[in-house]
């Protein structure tokens, strides 16, 4: 029998939906949405971002898990990896006996017809699907929408002979996902730029030609196997991973336009590049947001809420701490007290790409006057999360000074 695929839920969606509202549901986040995105209490003042936490991708891949679970009770359920970079969802997860596959490519093997995968939002590689098809599994997919448009122009770039320069980071899932589609062509090939030094980097070679073993130890595990930049930079097609900073996404755009006009004159432009804008709306309202209530409201501090790994989390971070200081935890328990703080620093652009350690800050929290806080939480942070960092801080207002 040929393996199942469900890719518009499991007919459970009203089945799930109390147990969805009682894992991820804050009825205080519903009255500060009412109250114009604003808390008050005492000498706290609360401003909401008005399009903040889970997306509408999310919102689907979550919901498709839970129907999942319900629909194969009696069967094993694995996960891909993190369904989506949220600590308290993958763990509501695992304890509804959903398996996390730590390397899908491998664990594939030792899976059967009797398994269900759970692929998630941000999709997996095209080698990584083959797999579970071949061993039978049933497959419940959660690909968001906005990430199969990514894939839509990456495969026709590739099908036209154009190499897919990627915005975003080459560990990440859905970039490596993204990356995989461009080489379903014999002649596909893909190149992951991370910001605008490295997008620099590569304006010049397109230029000026260069160090050819030297632009390959940089670009080492960013580049398709067999990547020549003398050959694969001659026609080259934009595409982003879905929840990079959009300022800098179309910053990169420009300058690869401009670099190839510059190597190949504006009128040949249309034969050596393209560029397809594919940040996801979700993603792009969520900066627009923390971007418009940093200019509408004085603010002494921002809080954003959301997984250390979940690129959109730490994007909305980079933005707001240009302004104001900014502290991104993962989960309310990083609001230790008034006076400590567990957070992760924000990195600006161009900062080294090593892995940063969560910190704790003293003395984050101004308490002996008024104080006004912006929050705000990537596209994966539930509302109960965001409710419970909103009482946090109420409680700490609170606290005789
Ligand atoms: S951030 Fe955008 S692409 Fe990712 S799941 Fe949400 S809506 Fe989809």
């Amino acid at each position: 029998m040929p393996p199942l695929i469900f890719r518009k839920g499991l007919d459970l969606k009203d089945a799930v939906a109390g147990a969805l509202a009682q894992d991820y549901h804050s009825a205080l986040i519903e009255e500060i949405k009412a109250n114009d995105f604003r808390y008050t209490a005492g000498r706290l003042t609360v401003h909401l971002a008005r399009e903040f936490g889970f997306c509408y991708g999310v919102d689907r891949a979550v919901d498709y898990a839970y129907q999942a679970r319900k629909r194969f009770g009696d069967r094993q359920v694995y996960l891909t990896g993190e369904i989506i970079h949220n600590p308290h969802v993958n763990d509501k997860l695992r304890a509804a006996g959903i398996r996390f596959l730590t390397d899908p490519g491998e664990d594939a093997a030792r899976l059967g017809a009797d398994d269900v995968v759970i692929l998630p939002a941000f999709g997996v590689t095209v080698a990584d699907l083959q797999q579970f098809q071949d061993q039978g599994c049933t497959l419940v997919d959660t690909t968001c929408g906005s990430v199969l448009n990514v894939w839509k122009n990456v495969t026709r770039y590739a099908r036209d002979g154009f190499t897919s320069i990627i915005h975003g980071k080459y560990r990440h899932e859905e970039t490596r996902a993204t990356a995989s589609q461009a080489l379903k062509f014999p002649n596909g090939r893909y190149l992951v730029v991370l910001d605008r030094e490295e997008a620099d980097y590569v304006c010049d070679y397109i230029r000026h030609g260069g160090d050819r073993d030297a632009f390959l130890t940089r670009f080492a595990k960013g580049a398709s196997a067999g990547f020549d930049p003398d050959r694969d930079l001659v026609r080259v097609g934009l595409a982003n991973q879905t929840t990079m900073l959009m300022s800098e996404s179309l910053e990169i755009a420009e300058m690869l336009r401009v670099a190839m006009r510059d190597r190949y004159g504006e009128e040949a432009l249309a034969d050596h590049y393209r560029a397809f804008d594919t940040i996801c709306s979700a993603t792009q309202e969520r900066q627009d947001a923390v971007v418009s209530l940093l200019e509408r409201e004085p603010l002494d501090l921002m809080v954003v809420v959301g997984g250390y790994n979940s690129s959109n989390t730490c994007n909305l971070a980079r933005i707001c701490a240009q302004q104001v200081p900014t502290y991104h935890i993962a989960e309310p328990d990083g609001l230790v007290s008034p006076t400590a703080i567990r957070h992760r620093p924000v990195q600006p652009a161009g900062a080294p790409k090593a892995p940063v350690a969560e910190i704790e800050t003293r003395d984050w929290l101004p308490l002996e006057r008024p104080i006004v806080i912006g929050l705000t939480a990537g596209a994966s942070t539930p509302n109960n999360i965001i409710g419970a960092v909103v009482q946090k801080l109420d409680a700490f207002a609170r606290l005789p000074q």
